[in-house]
């Protein structure tokens, strides 16, 4: 090496030393007096022509004054590049002049110092606008995040499912809110690659920054994104590090509205860009450490981002640039609006209502960018936003939409898949476009196939808003508004071991109660065509049916010639977290299932699934015909939410998750009187505020709970015969960590409740 130095460059070294890098090898070189940088890369024509630019723009960048960078030092024959043979092997290097300072990543971070990182950055660039070179400018680099969907094939190479869904989110929200935006981002030659590695540091400020290798022609702002990202990306709270250097390098180089609109998926998509080439290099076995450097990192700050969301960084790096804040309309204003043209009989959640815009995975967001830990919705089953499912409905949307009336593939094969979740007896399927239909068919088909018109509901059972599906819905009918029990309706006691009857969970008070209904059953004139009931009555308080009492009843139902129908619409699809379906946990199998809601994520589908018995009953009516059920794109859509419960284990993390969240909710039990019982399943649970060591229900105090929750940023609901029971069922994405943060506030609530109680 040292031979090459000098016959090459006339440069006697007395020290040469191997550093690391990534894509080529460089070299630390001292002589008695200078210190240089040696690059060597492998010799291709397109390495020299970028190397060759690289040169030109340092050049040129000092012809403008720039300090802080290095300088290409010219080869004996006056060339900034030379040709060199090692070990065999063509090599292209150059020589680069040394410039002092620590790393960024090796000095400690302050408000001081980033100020300077910014205000360097835009002198920088301020120059680099009048650079243009047709060899950058033609470039196609993958860390360009002009060109993000370069890394997307490596998608699949991320090992974690659910990690590999977060970074898939991100690919499609640089498509919907960067990629229509792109004419109006300002572009210009960047150094592309300001990471804690590249930037040098000196007495507390930027004092110069290497490697122009990343060099390319793109949008601007992108400098400052990647600048952000490695700077900020092992911060606990990277908008407040950001904001100081957007406010300095907006001091120097002014930015534009626009590009703050979409710099935080910018962000992102260099996160995501980082750790797709950072699983890539780990498949290929790649034992260059380089590599991994800032994967740990990478994934920490895009976790925090999804916690972050959109609205909060654009809001905050607004401010930080001095822009106006964007105002959402006043919430009172909205209610007014809606109130103009809906009826007050569509009730609002909270006494602060919420203005929602958007939603990822487990959390949502309001128009003023706060971010809410959703505890509660369990329509987006595998999380909001997932981008499998909406990427399935994109994609199905655009290429065919129709009916049942005509064959097409997704329709068998959703069909197929679904059933294959059931017993063989369960082989049939109906598909509606909500729980309501499903119920409303189930009940037409019983009817159908019994012959019987009576039916017995659950006591507290709420199945949908048809006017059929009103007739067996307790929680609806016997509501003082409701319109009382119909003829036709037996009601069965809810089987509930906290405040029913029987309390001894151990089967007894399961055979208790359903004797109760059997006996009702018995006494009726008429045959009775159909039961329904939920597993866990959600409406009821989310009670679990005591144990036993479905094995009992079951078969009472059908001595009589009567239909077994079970509501998934709640505890389907994984959520009880021991079972896939609620009524295994009830060791039966009913003759007809509901399903709707965490269906298709959202999109709004119902399905009936029933014997094929009861099917050939139903086929000798009139056609059944849905226009929108079972349509390719919801089909489509429901097919990824099997998928996404499968790959990214969902049901087992139910239970995992459920059965940690529970064991802190009985902590929480165990501590406060006002506790009175905590139960269900997996993650679909239900916690009893009481008045202080009694049964008798404490609907205030579980509003006060709710609503407190709403403001620390939870989501989580009640609902019971008295509204006192507070009401959890998330997204199955929800983590330990969530869970944690959720009781936590329940118990700071708790504690502040207790206290003013004293005082
Ligand atoms: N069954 C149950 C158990 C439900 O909870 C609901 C909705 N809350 C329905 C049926 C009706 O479903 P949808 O609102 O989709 O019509």
């Amino acid at each position: 090496m040292k031979s090459i130095l000098r016959e090459q460059f006339g440069i006697n070294a007395i020290k040469v030393e191997r550093l690391s890098g990534l894509d080529n090898a460089n070299y630390f070189v001292e002589t008695q007096s200078e210190k240089y940088i040696f690059k060597t890369y492998p010799a291709t024509r397109d390495t020299l022509s970028l190397v060759e630019a690289e040169n030109n723009a340092l050049l040129f960048l000092q012809n403008e004054g720039q300090r802080n960078i290095q300088t290409p030092i010219p080869s004996k024959n006056q060339s900034y590049t030379a040709i060199v043979t090692i070990n065999g092997q063509e090599y292209i290097c150059r020589m680069l002049s040394y410039l002092e300072g620590k790393f960024l990543v090796d000095v400690p971070h302050s408000k001081k110092l980033f100020q300077s990182f910014g205000k360097f950055l835009a002198q920088l660039d301020l120059k680099f606008q009048q650079f243009t070179d047709y060899r950058v400018a033609a470039r196609k680099l993958k860390w360009d995040i002009q060109y993000l969907n370069l890394s997307k094939k490596y998608l699949d190479s991320i090992p974690d499912r659910k990690d590999r869904s977060v970074v898939h989110y991100y690919y499609q929200q640089y498509e919907e809110n960067v990629v229509p935006w792109l004419h109006e981002l300002r572009t210009s030659v960047i150094h592309n690659d300001a990471n804690e590695l590249n930037v040098l540091v000196a007495h507390e400020e930027v004092s110069g920054i290497i490697d122009f290798g990343d060099m390319s022609d793109t949008f601007l702002i992108n400098e400052l994104a990647i600048a952000i990202t490695y700077a900020c990306y092992d911060k606990e709270n990277p908008l407040e590090w950001a904001n100081i250097l957007i406010e300095s390098y907006h001091e120097i180089l002014p930015l534009q509205e626009k590009e703050l609109e979409v710099l935080y998926y910018l962000i992102a998509a260099r996160l995501c860009i980082s750790i797709c080439n950072s699983a890539c290099a780990r498949e290929e076995n790649h034992n260059n450490e380089y590599a991994f450097v800032s994967e740990k990192y990478a994934w920490q700050m895009l976790y925090r981002w999804l916690a972050i969301n959109p609205i909060a960084a654009e809001t905050s790096f607004r401010r930080a640039a001095g822009f106006p804040v964007k105002n959402p309309l006043p919430i009172e204003k909205l209610l007014e609006k809606r109130h103009e043209h809906l009826s007050s009989i569509l009730s609002v959640s909270y006494d602060t209502p919420i203005h929602m815009k958007g939603a990822a995975f487990q959390y949502m967001y309001d128009a003023y960018g706060n971010s809410y830990l959703d505890a509660y919705n369990n329509i987006p089953h595998v999380g909001h936003s997932h981008p499998k499912v909406v990427e399935a409905g994109q994609r199905q949307m655009a290429k065919l939409n129709t009916n049942t009336r005509y064959l097409y593939d997704s329709l068998n094969e959703y069909a197929e898949k679904l059933l294959s979740k059931f017993p063989d007896s369960l082989n049939k399927v109906y598909f509606v476009n909500s729980g309501s239909a499903a119920t409303d068919l189930a009940l037409r088909m019983a009817n159908i196939h019994s012959g019987n018109e009576k039916i017995m509901v659950m006591e507290h059972g709420y199945h949908g808003n048809t006017r059929a599906a009103i007739d067996v819905s307790y929680y609806k009918f016997n509501n003082p508004k409701g319109i009382g029990k119909k003829e036709h309706i037996l009601v069965a006691p809810i089987p509930d071991t906290y405040r029913g009857k029987y309390t001894n969970d151990n089967g007894s008070a399961g055979k208790s109660y359903a004797e109760e209904a059997i006996k009702q059953i018995e006494d009726s004139k008429t045959p009775i065509g159909a039961f329904i009931s939920e597993p866990i009555i959600g409406c009821g308080g989310q009670v679990p049916l005591a144990k036993g009492y479905l094995k009992q009843l079951y078969p009472a139902i059908r001595k009589q010639g009567g239909i077994c129908i079970d509501d998934e619409v709640q505890t389907g699809f994984g959520r009880i977290g021991d079972h896939y379906w609620g009524y295994e946990a009830q060791e039966v199998v009913p003759d007809m299932v509901i399903l709707g809601k965490p269906m298709a994520n959202g999109h709004p589908m119902g399905a009936l699934v029933c014997t094929s018995d009861i099917a050939a009953s139903f086929e000798k009516g009139v056609e059944f015909f849905s226009s929108f059920g079972g349509n390719p794109v919801s089909c489509a859509i429901a097919l990824s939410v099997l998928e996404i419960i499968e790959e990214e284990n969902l049901q087992v993390n139910a239970k995992i998750v459920g059965e940690y969240y529970k064991s802190l909710l009985w902590g929480l039990q165990e501590r406060y009187p006002c506790i009175g019982d905590v139960r269900g399943s997996g993650l679909y649970l239900g916690v009893e505020i009481v008045k202080d060591n009694s049964m008798e229900p404490d609907t205030g105090l579980a509003h006060h709970i709710k609503n407190e929750l709403r403001n620390r940023y939870i989501l989580i609901s009640t609902d019971g015969p008295y509204d006192s029971v507070l009401k959890t069922k998330p997204p199955l994405c929800f983590s330990k960590e969530d869970a944690f943060k959720t009781v936590e506030q329940v118990d700071n609530i708790l504690k502040t409740h207790y206290k003013i109680k004293k005082v």
